[in-house]
């Protein structure tokens, strides 16, 4: 037997950890890392959070899971919490990012029924991430992740990220609605700007399209604001959240207006796990903390901190990283050097990133981080960018 035990679908780094604590995390070996990647924008609130271990073991002493045959209080709660502080109306409660993005690409196909025509396919951006099951693959139509898997699944059609004028030519009579990130994170940390979602929100209600906005990434406090379409004011039909609801338990969510769910009646979707009491009392422990006041504020006065001493390393290394972009603690750093060199020379000093698309690294830290926390990772962010400058084509 050649293959390993555990499906080799991923390239790992040779690093396990077995423990973290705050913005840290330590190996199995009893290395320490500056965890500034959060499982991929996941540890919202960093690792071994107090509130969050207290009410997971809470949890835990008192009831896991019933099926959604019953109510779930913890789903309720947690639905008219985000119902309070969002556009939305309703909440469906599921597992993942790409489940929540599975829910919304079936509202929006059967909205457009329930009007009465056979509207069904979505406008989508390229360099997208929406997941990887069949649909959302369609969605993001990234062939490297579609190698193999087809036939593709049909109804989607992709136009470039930014572009108003592309998003409106591709709109036909049977196009069901619009699926962006306001921030792509995969795809390199590229923010939309207002006036493009503005745009793509004007688009949707002339031609009677659904405005979908995947959050996945970049919501939940991420950037600032509890989504960051907040930012712009500028308000989906449908939005999927996932990775910093949880803090890093599963859980996804699928949040929409009424208009666009009210052809989501009793048997028209589910999920076995979706929304059980665990997961709940995790996200609800997420919001107390995300919630209380100043919180929001304070990610703000981070990212402000920051920001400046980012950009003064690019101004001392342009050799090595060329631009800070994103918003709030969603960062990237454009690379002059290739940005696998650097997520490993930043491994090499005791930090961890994510590389992502368009040669980009990224800084996902917890949103929790201090002045401690953001001096260690300049100094690292230093370290890694004058050794490459040392040994590369400088
Ligand atoms: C991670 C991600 C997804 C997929 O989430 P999974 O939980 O891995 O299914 C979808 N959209 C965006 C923007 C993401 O970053």
């Amino acid at each position: 037997m050649t293959i390993p035990a555990v499906m080799p679908t991923y390239a790992r780094f040779d690093l396990a950890f077995e423990r973290g604590e705050g913005a840290w995390m330590y190996t199995v070996d009893g290395r320490r890392f500056l965890d500034f990647g959060s499982g991929i924008a996941v540890n919202a609130l960093g690792h071994a959070h107090p509130h969050l271990v207290k009410v997971l073991q809470d949890q835990a002493a008192t009831l896991w899971h019933t099926s959604n045959m019953f109510h779930i209080p913890g789903q309720q709660k947690l639905a008219e919490r985000l119902v309070a502080n969002t556009f939305a109306d309703t909440v469906f409660f599921c597992n993942s990012g790409a489940e929540a993005l599975e829910l919304s690409i079936k509202i929006a196909r059967r909205y457009q029924q329930s009007q009465g025509n056979g509207r069904y396919r979505v406008i989508t951006a390229r360099n997208a991430f929406h997941g990887r099951t069949l649909a959302t693959l369609a969605a993001a139509g990234q062939q490297k992740y579609l190698e193999g898997f087809g036939p593709v699944v049909e109804g989607f059609d992709h136009v470039a990220f930014g572009n108003l004028n592309e998003a409106r030519a591709a709109v036909t009579p049977e196009t069901a609605a619009v699926l962006v990130e306001p921030i792509q994170g995969e795809g390199g940390i590229t923010p939309a700007s207002a006036d493009y979602l503005r745009g793509l929100r004007a688009m949707c209600d002339e031609y009677g399209l659904l405005l979908m906005f995947d959050e996945v990434q970049c919501g939940v406090g991420r950037t600032g604001k509890l989504f960051d379409h907040q930012w712009t004011g500028i308000t989906p039909d449908v939005m999927a959240v996932a990775k910093g609801l949880g803090g890093g338990f599963p859980v996804g969510a699928c949040l929409a207006t009424e208009k666009a769910a009210a052809c989501m009646g009793a048997g028209s979707h589910g999920s076995t796990f979706g929304g059980n009491p665990l997961a709940m009392a995790v996200a609800n422990g997420v919001l107390d903390v995300v919630l209380a006041p100043g919180f929001l504020d304070q990610v703000n006065a981070t990212a402000a901190v920051l920001w400046p001493k980012l950009e003064a390393l690019v101004a001392k290394y342009p050799g090595v990283i060329t631009e800070v972009r994103g918003r709030g603690l969603m960062i990237g750093l454009k690379c002059a050097v290739t940005n696998s060199d650097l997520v490993k020379a930043l491994h090499a000093q005791g930090m961890v990133t994510v590389a992502g698309g368009d040669n980009v690294v990224r800084l996902l830290p917890p949103l929790t981080i201090g002045d401690a926390e953001i001096a260690a990772a300049i100094e690292k962010l230093d370290g890694a960018c004058a050794a490459l400058s040392a040994g590369g084509a400088a």
